[in-house]
C-alpha cells in the first residue's frame, strides 16, 4: 500500500492533471492513477481560447500545435447551403483571440508533464474499486489511501455510476464516428487552423486541421439522422451528404481506424459528497458541437482545487453551482443547435444582425462562460430561440454572409 495522500485522482487526462497541479501548488500531496501509459489519439482535439487561462497558469507547452483563430459553420444543402466564419477577435472584450488544434496523444503527455512538474506522482494502473467513505482506492498496482478521492476518469463516469449519481440526457442520444485523415484540402483562405462544422440532416461533421493536410474528421448523428449501417457506411454516407466536406476530403485517406462512440451526453446528480468529488467528463459531458469538453474540465479543475483545499462542503457546493452554471450555458445553446436556431441566427442577413448577435456567439464559441462580468454568452443562450424566430419572421437567413468561406 502506498503512503496516505491528501488526494488520489483517478485518470491523468487534461482535467486530472490540471486539478493535480493546482492542488499540489496549493501544498497538497497528490497521486494520479492512470490506466494508459502512452496516451492515444482520442476525440477532444479542438481547444477554445478561454482554456488558455489554465494553460498559462500551469505552464502547458503548446509548441507545434496549429493555431486556431476561429470556426466556420456550413449549413446543410437541405437548408439551402451557405456558410459563416466567426473569428475569436470578435468576442466581447476578448482576452485570448486564439487557441490550438491538438493531437491528443501529444497534448495529454504534456499535461502529465505539467502535473509531475508541480509535484504530483503518476502511477500507471487501472482503478478497479473505490471505497469513498474509507478513502481507499484499489488498483491493478495495489491500494492507495487518500483524504479525498477525485474521479477525472472521463466519459465512463465510473464513480458517478457506481454511486448511482449518473443521469443520462434524454434529449441528446447521439452517436459519433471519427478518424484521422491525410490529404485533406485547406479551406483556401488565410485561416488554416479554423475548425469547420458542416451540417447534414440530423447531424454534423467536424474537420479539425493539424497542418500539412492532416485533420481529425468525424460525424455526430442524432437519432433523426437518416444514416444507418456500419461505422464505415455511416461515415462515408455523411461525407457524401455535405458538399463542403466532400470538396475537402475527396482525395484524403484515413490514417487511423474509424472509431465509434455513442450516447455520450450525461451528468451527475451531485459532483461531490463525503470523501469524493467528480470533475471533467467524469462529472458531466455535453454534446461536442461547440468543442467545450476540455474547457469545462480545465475550468472545473481550476475552481475545484481551492474548494478541495478549503475542504468544507459549503465551498464544494459553491464550486458545483458555478461549474454547472457555465456548462449549462453551453447545454442551452446545444438545444438551439439541434432545433436549427443556432444556424438561423448565425446566418442571419446583415440587416437583421444586431452587433450583439455575433459578439454573443463568438464569446460563447471562445468558451467565455465562467466570467460573471461577461453577459453576452448567457444572453445569447437565453435569447437564441426568440432571435431565431425573429430572423425567420423577417425573411430568414442569408445563404452566404460577407464573412463566409467556401
Ligand atoms: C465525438 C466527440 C468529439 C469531441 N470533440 C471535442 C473537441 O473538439 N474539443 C474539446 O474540448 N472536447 C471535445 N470532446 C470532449 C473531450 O473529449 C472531453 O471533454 C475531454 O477529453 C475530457 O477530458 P478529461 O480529462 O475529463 O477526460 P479524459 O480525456 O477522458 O481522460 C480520462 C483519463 O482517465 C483515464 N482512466 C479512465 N478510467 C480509468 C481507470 N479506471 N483507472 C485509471 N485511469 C482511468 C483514461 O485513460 C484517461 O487518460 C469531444 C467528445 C466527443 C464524444
Amino acid at each position: 500500500m502506498s503512503s496516505h495522500q491528501d488526494f488520489v485522482i483517478i485518470g491523468a487526462g487534461p482535467t486530472g492533471c490540471a486539478l493535480g497541479a493546482y492542488l499540489a501548488r496549493g501544498g497538497a500531496s497528490v497521486t494520479l492513477v492512470e490506466a494508459v501509459e502512452r496516451p492515444e489519439s482520442v476525440v477532444g482535439e479542438s481547444m477554445l481560447p478561454c482554456s488558455r487561462v489554465v494553460f498559462d497558469e500551469l505552464g502547458l507547452d503548446t509548441t507545434g500545435f496549429l493555431v486556431k483563430r476561429g470556426a466556420v459553420f456550413c449549413a446543410s444543402e437541405a437548408d439551402g447551403g451557405g456558410s459563416v466564419r466567426f473569428d475569436f477577435s470578435e468576442a466581447e472584450d476578448p482576452v485570448y483571440t486564439h487557441a490550438w488544434q491538438v493531437q491528443r496523444e501529444v497534448f495529454d503527455l504534456r499535461w502529465r508533464d505539467v502535473a509531475t512538474a508541480h509535484g504530483c506522482a503518476i502511477v500507471y494502473a487501472k482503478v478497479t474499486e473505490v471505497n469513498v467513505a474509507g478513502g481507499r482506492v484499489e488498483s491493478s498496482a495495489g491500494a492507495f489511501e487518500a483524504g479525498r478521492i477525485v474521479d477525472t476518469g472521463g466519459r465512463t463516469m465510473w464513480l458517478s455510476q457506481k454511486l448511482g449519481l449518473r443521469v443520462g440526457d434524454a434529449r441528446l442520444k447521439n452517436s459519433a464516428v471519427g478518424t484521422r485523415m491525410r490529404g485533406v484540402r485547406a479551406l483556401g483562405r488565410d485561416q488554416p487552423g479554423d475548425i469547420t462544422i458542416c451540417c447534414i440532416p440530423g447531424g454534423w461533421i467536424w474537420i479539425i486541421p493539424f497542418g500539412e493536410g492532416i485533420a481529425s474528421v468525424g460525424v455526430v448523428m442524432s437519432p433523426d439522422c437518416p444514416l444507418r449501417g456500419s461505422a464505415e457506411e455511416r461515415f462515408n454516407g455523411a461525407m457524401a451528404l455535405s458538399p463542403e466536406a466532400w470538396s475537402r476530403l475527396q482525395d484524403a485517406e484515413r490514417i487511423l481506424p474509424l472509431r465509434g462512440l455513442q450516447d455520450f451526453t450525461a451528468s451527475s446528480k451531485s459532483f461531490h459528497g463525503p470523501g469524493f468529488a467528480l470533475c471533467g467528463d467524469a462529472a458531466t459531458f455535453i454534446d461536442p458541437v461547440f468543442s467545450s469538453g476540455v474547457l469545462l474540465g480545465l475550468c472545473g479543475a481550476r475552481s475545484l482545487a481551492p474548494a478541495l483545499l478549503d475542504g468544507s462542503e459549503s465551498a464544494l457546493d459553491r464550486w458545483q453551482a458555478e461549474y454547472r452554471d457555465g456548462a449549462g450555458i453551453f447545454r442551452k445553446v446545444i438545444d438551439h443547435w439541434y432545433a436549427g436556431d443556432f444556424m438561423t441566427v448565425a446566418l442571419a442577413e446583415p440587416r437583421l444582425q444586431k452587433p450583439y448577435y455575433r459578439r454573443g456567439i463568438v464569446s460563447l464559441l471562445a468558451g467565455d462562460v465562467y466570467n460573471p462580468a461577461r453577459t453576452s454568452p448567457r444572453r445569447m443562450a437565453e435569447r437564441m430561440g426568440e432571435l431565431a424566430a425573429k430572423v425567420r419572421e423577417h425573411g430568414g437567413a442569408t445563404r452566404t454572409t460577407g464573412e463566409a468561406t467556401g
